[in-house]
């Protein structure tokens, strides 16, 4: 594990378990002084010694210690060939779909987040990429809606919001059949849980925003690929569009990273008791969570994944509950996100899921009576009786 010489004498640290490796990241601590913490480097470009001579690192744009630091930490946690730290979710959600070409067809889940919807039709519709909505959790349905054109599906699992669950073995098949990409958006339960490549997918993209952060506090995005190739274009990808995250940032999240497994642990354990007790509601009238034991698809989920993560959906009596709950909320906030220590409740009608036609929406059942919560890292009965007092 020593590596004392140089930025390029890394390890992918294969012996050690999830949690150690998630602390001590690719080169762990930086190897020129040995500061354990590993440096911000707010440098925008890096001296030369000679003609022809560089350290690896000439412009920040392109290449920057600690933001590599992170991409090769998040590659070895993805289990995937090279990981790429971006501006946002959305930028690293961007840089995918410059995968395709005009002409080509992408399946993505129906229920998607409401920005990559947003990406789909109103950007890449424009040059000729035609986008796709299907129920990725039914696989007759994505067959039938393949088509010669199909270059890539572009999965969430647990989908957002309504966790319904995608068989990510059994699609990743199906894309590879017919020559297509299969992309993972993993923000929901993060590689501590799930890990897509290794049950075949080819990229896995982040909102590291959320969980892989961790603290509400960093805009980002992550994405993993397993193929030289994609490799190859997301390096291109980053030099040109320059989404490539600050250094700064980085630092951020390759510190949420060390508490992680901890993380992600809490969350599930408060997630699962949250929405057990939200089903005992009287206000509540259904809850979506992919951890009930009654869920469509339990069995894929547990199949593929060793946690349910902490986001929860649930429909409510009447619009009134859903003002009532939203203006009397207290120490959990009403807020747009997820994935932080923070408790915090969203209504996807007018916030996340602003983007989706109203049709498509309500066939979706995202309804004006149907909100989101992601549960964070307080102490589950005060998150209980917050919910509690204001649902009334
Ligand atoms: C938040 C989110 C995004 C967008 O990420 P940003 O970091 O806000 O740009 C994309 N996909 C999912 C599933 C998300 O939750």
């Amino acid at each position: 594990m020593k590596n004392f010489s140089n930025y390029n004498d890394f390890s992918r640290k294969e012996d050690l378990a999830f949690e150690s490796r998630a602390i001590h990241g690719a080169l762990g601590c930086e190897p020129i002084t040995g500061a354990v913490s590993f440096p911000i480097y707010q440098t925008a470009t890096f001296r030369h010694k000679a003609l022809g001579q560089s350290t690896g690192f000439d412009y920040s744009r392109l290449q920057n210690p600690t933001r590599q630091e992170l991409e090769r930490t998040m590659a070895i946690l993805e289990n995937g060939m090279e990981g790429y730290a971006l501006s946002s979710g959305q930028a690293a959600n961007m840089a995918l779909f410059t995968f395709l070409d005009p002409g080509d067809h992408v399946l993505l889940s129906d229920d998607i987040y409401g920005g990559t919807f947003r990406i789909g039709d109103d950007i890449f519709g424009k040059y000729g990429v035609n986008f796709e909505y299907v129920d990725m959790s039914d696989l007759e349905a994505v067959q039938k809606a393949m088509t010669p054109k199909t270059r890539m599906f572009f999965i969430e699992t647990p989908t957002n919001p309504m966790m319904k669950v995608a068989d990510i073995k059994a699609l990743a098949e199906l894309a590879h059949e017919a020559g297509a990409l299969c992309v993972v958006d993993n923000t929901f339960l993060t590689p501590y849980f799930q890990r897509p490549i290794e049950l075949g997918a080819d990229v896995v993209v982040h909102s590291a925003t959320k969980f892989i952060g961790g603290h509400n506090d960093t805009i980002s995005g992550i994405v993993v690929v397993n193929r030289q190739d994609l490799a190859d274009h997301m390096r291109l990808q980053l030099k040109s569009h320059g989404n490539g995250l600050d250094p700064f940032s980085s630092w951020l999240l390759l510190r949420g990273l060390k508490t992680l497994p901890l993380r992600m642990e809490k969350h599930n354990e408060n997630g699962m008791k949250v929405a057990n007790w939200l089903r005992t509601h009287p206000r509540v009238e259904k809850v979506y969570y992919a951890g009930f034991e009654d869920h469509k698809d339990y069995a894929t989920m547990c199949k593929q994944a060793s946690g349910f993560g902490s986001m929860i959906s649930f429909t409510v009596d009447s619009v009134e509950t859903v003002e009532r709950t939203l203006a009397n909320v207290d120490m959990i906030y009403f807020a747009e996100s997820l994935g932080g220590t923070e408790t915090l409740i969203t209504y996807p009608m007018t916030q996340t899921h602003e983007s989706i036609p109203a049709d498509i929406r309500e066939k979706l059942g995202i309804t004006d009576r149907f909100l989101r919560l992601s549960v964070g890292l307080e102490n589950v009965d005060d998150i209980i009786r917050d919910l509690n007092r204001a649902l009334g």
